[in-house]
């Protein structure tokens, strides 16, 4: 390890097995100081309502709150009040998000499984539904597009946004904005475990949802896994992360820029760099000395290099495939000679972004595709939020007389051999005189 660089090298065949294995591994575990808490927040919304949700928004929030909802007139009328060329840029990216996620959807084939034994799915959307908008000292937009587009697009017919007020007891306008883009019916002015728990038992005011989406804190996160069985989650997003497997093709100045975005987001994300090429690892660590020098959120990106990135050498590209895959990063960029070959080998990733001109950034907010990824190594086996997670699909069996008499002895059979008599005998009425 070297102790000026930003980030720390570590060469691949010099790692132990379980050197290699803690390298991969990140915890998702939320402590149970914090559980505690977030169960007495959850269990005095469910039994007192908006006044709980009123007395936790005064403590935590520091605001006194009249209407937890925000008028719908707000709502209509944000974008009119917000930067022009903002409202252009989320009304490009809501555009491309609907794009994107409308190709999601397709009428599935009606399947004959034997003649005149027909079975098909039709799609359903969950009918209401909840998003988490994490407020705090920043305001997330993109993160009401990324949820709200889908949902709509699902055709979900209530879409419930809760976001923590501001000081000033309001939404920020960008939020309002988002949420009037993308089809949210209706805007609630609370964050943390109340409002999950608002959402998902419902109050006076706040109508319960039946599946609840959206990253946030601790607390947020804590309170999902409570509500969880009485009402869907999501996957819970841990901290950020992206890998990038670079050759000696790959350009060092946009190398270390895309390691720095990344780690732009908190200081608990992690930005690693797996390389072939010693030459490009030690241009990158010289230029994120020097890029890092004006960045106003320096000191977070350095935080971040610190906890959790890295530059891995590797002998070839098959080991840089190897690692990824036990990795299992949030985001892949690949930037080598090929990338198309390299995806091929590639199992374990939420987004993959190929070559120089695919840069993570563009997918966080226009490419249309959704930033909302699986973290902290669940991408061995969940993908990235779709439509699909906004409605489900009924499956539909048809079946005419003679199609029912052709399966019937093999219904009849099972059904004895598993002792249900009288499964057996719902067919065999059928064909009894
Ligand atoms: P937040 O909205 O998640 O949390 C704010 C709320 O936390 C407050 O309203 C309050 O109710 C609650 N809270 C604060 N202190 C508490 C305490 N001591 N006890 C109980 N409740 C308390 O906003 P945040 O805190 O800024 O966190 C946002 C998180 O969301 C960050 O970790 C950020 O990285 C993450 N994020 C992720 C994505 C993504 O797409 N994965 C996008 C945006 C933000």
């Amino acid at each position: 390890m070297n102790s000026v660089a930003p980030v720390r090298t570590i060469r691949l065949a010099d790692l132990s097995p379980e050197e290699r294995r803690r390298l991969t591994h990140r915890s998702g575990a939320i402590s149970m100081d914090v559980t505690s808490v977030v169960r007495q927040i959850v269990e005095d919304v469910r039994q007192k309502g908006d006044e709980s949700v009123r007395e936790y928004t005064e403590r935590f929030d520091g605001v006194k709150l009249d209407s937890l909802e925000v008028p719908r007139v707000e709502i209509e009328t944000a974008l009119d009040r917000i930067d022009q060329h903002l409202a252009e840029a989320m009304s490009i990216a809501a555009s491309n998000i609907r794009a994107f996620h409308s190709a999601q959807i397709h009428p599935e084939p009606v399947v004959e499984t034997s003649p005149g034994v027909k079975v098909w799915r039709v799609w359903r959307p969950i009918e209401r539904v909840g998003v988490y908008v994490p407020g705090g000292g920043a305001r997330y937009p993109s993160t009401v597009l990324m949820h709200a587009v889908p949902a709509s697009v699902a055709g979900c017919s209530e879409i419930v946004l809760c976001t923590p007020p501001g000081p000033d007891g309001k939404v920020p306008e960008a939020t309002l904005a988002a949420a009037a883009l993308s089809g949210v019916t209706r805007v609630f002015s609370i964050g943390g475990a109340q409002a999950i728990a608002a959402m998902a038992y419902g109050t006076q005011t706040i109508p319960p949802v039946q599946k609840i989406f959206g990253p946030g804190n601790v607390y947020v996160t804590a309170a999902k896994m409570l509500v969880f069985g009485d009402v869907d989650i999501d996957k819970p997003a841990g901290p950020s992360e992206l890998v990038i497997i670079a050759d000696d093709t790959a350009d060092p100045r946009e190398t270390a820029a895309d390691l720095i975005a990344q780690s732009e987001h908190a200081p608990d994300n992690a930005s690693v760099l797996v390389t072939t090429s010693e030459s490009l690892a030690e241009a990158v660590l010289s230029e994120l000395t020097r890029q890092l020098e004006d960045l106003p959120n320096r000191d977070r990106v350095i935080s971040s290099f610190r906890s959790n990135g890295f530059i891995l050498l590797v002998e070839d590209l098959a080991q840089a495939v190897g690692f990824v895959n036990e990795y299992a990063p949030e985001h892949l960029q690949i930037v080598t000679v090929s990338p198309r070959e390299i995806l091929e080998g590639i199992n374990n990733a939420g987004s993959i972004f190929l070559g120089r001109y695919s840069p993570v950034p563009a997918g966080d907010y226009a490419v249309g595709s959704n930033h909302v990824l699986p973290t902290s190594g669940s991408a061995r086996t969940f993908g990235p939020l779709s439509t699909e997670e906004f409605g489900k699909w009924v499956q539909v069996q048809e079946l005419t007389q003679e199609g029912l008499r052709s399966i019937s002895n093999a219904v009849t059979a099972m059904a004895r051999a598993e002792n249900l008599e009288g499964h057996a005998r719902a067919i065999e009425v059928r064909f009894s005189v």
